[in-house]
Order: C-alpha cells, then sequence, then structure tokens
C-alpha cells in the first residue's frame, strides 16, 4: 500500500504558509510505515519540537488503474476518511532550504493517522477537525485546487494506483502545532469519522 499526498490544495492554507499557488499538484509520498490504524494514539516523536497536524479527506483507491481519464477517475474510491497529515514543521523548514525532500519531515511512523472509512457521498463533501473540541479546522471539497477527479488523473500518469491505496488530498487552513495530551476529532458532514490521543 502506498500513501500518495496532495501538498497545497487549498489557497487558504497555501496562503498561510506563505507558499505560492501551485499550476501542477504538487506530490509527496509516505511510506505505509507511516499509516497509523484508526483509534491509535499518536506518540509524539523526540527528533522534532513542533509537529503540526493537517486534517485531510482521504481517498481509499479501490480498483487497480494507471493513466487513468479524469471522468472515470470517480470509479477508483468508493470510500473516503478523516486522515491527519502529521509534519514536523521544523524538520520541513531545514530540508526546505536545502532543497532536500520532505519524507523525513512527512514519512516518519505515524505520520498518516486514518479515521473509520465511509462510502463516499456526492459532492461537494464539507469536513471538519477538532483538537480539544475546538474546531480548528473546515474544508470543502469545493475549494480544492485540484478536485478529486484531477488528482487521480494526475497522479496515476506516474504510478500505477493500486487498490488499497491512500490520497490525502491536502489540507485546508487552520493547521497549527500539537502537545502531548491533545485530542483530535474529525467530522464528514455531521458523522464523525476520527478520534485520536497525541501521547
Ligand atoms: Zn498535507
Amino acid at each position: 500500500m502506498k500513501i500518495i499526498c496532495i501538498g497545497r490544495n487549498y489557497i487558504n492554507h497555501a496562503k498561510e504558509l506563505n507558499n505560492p499557488i501551485p499550476d501542477e499538484p504538487l506530490i509527496f509520498l509516505k511510506p505505509d510505515s507511516a499509516f497509523l490504524a484508526p483509534g491509535k494514539p499518536f506518540f509524539y516523536p523526540n527528533f522534532s519540537k513542533d509537529i503540526h497536524y493537517e486534517g485531510e479527506l482521504v481517498l481509499k483507491i479501490s480498483r487497480n488503474g494507471r493513466h487513468i481519464e479524469p471522468r472515470f477517475a470517480h470509479k477508483y474510491f468508493e470510500e473516503v476518511s478523516i486522515g491527519i497529515d502529521f509534519t514536523a514543521r521544523d524538520l520541513q523548514k531545514k530540508l526546505k532550504q536545502k532543497s532536500w525532500p520532505w519524507e523525513l519531515a512527512k514519512g516518519f511512523d505515524g505520520a498518516a493517522a486514518l479515521g473509520q472509512f465511509i462510502p463516499k457521498s456526492a459532492l461537494p463533501i464539507t469536513y471538519s477537525l477538532r483538537k480539544n473540541g475546538k474546531e480548528v479546522q473546515m474544508g470543502n471539497t469545493q475549494d480544492m485546487i485540484f478536485s478529486f477527479d484531477a488528482i487521480i488523473a494526475y497522479v496515476s500518469q506516474f504510478f500505477t494506483l493500486k487498490m488499497g491505496d491512500l490520497i490525502f488530498t491536502g489540507t485546508p487552513a487552520g493547521v497549527g502545532s500539537i502537545a502531548i495530551g491533545d485530542r483530535f476529532e474529525g467530522f464528514i458532514g455531521e458523522q464523525q469519522v476520527l478520534d485520536l490521543k497525541i501521547l
């Protein structure tokens, strides 16, 4: 299983980190060891002092495919969830300064936390992330720069998509630091799909 992530897919998040708006999807990968199953806690790693949460809609690929046309892309996923793309922001800054890849800052153990998958509903989908009971992020698929279909079409030109692969579709504004003891809850519409503790 591979974990494919899209960076800067919401204008308001690109702006909050002073990043330019991309004209092509920004893609990075996390190894399967980054997968954190629903209900499992996230353990704060000792190599960072500034881990951020990024709440994102995640697609689960349901059939194999490559060179998928946008108009057929919706046939390649049946379920969605909320994931947290944990990012060691201090490490990422250092790597960016050297123009090095982001893997260490984004692909460490537990850095791809997942909620429960639920059957996809009609677009647009709204979702939200709460930190310690307070809403910190709100997203709507209408505000994505690259739609689900555009992402699948683009990525499948480079990587064969396989059943079970996960695609993190980018985070809206409102990212921030985590601390030991925090609790995160993710909602698709009104339905809670993610409940995660930081230990
Ligand atoms: Zn992200």
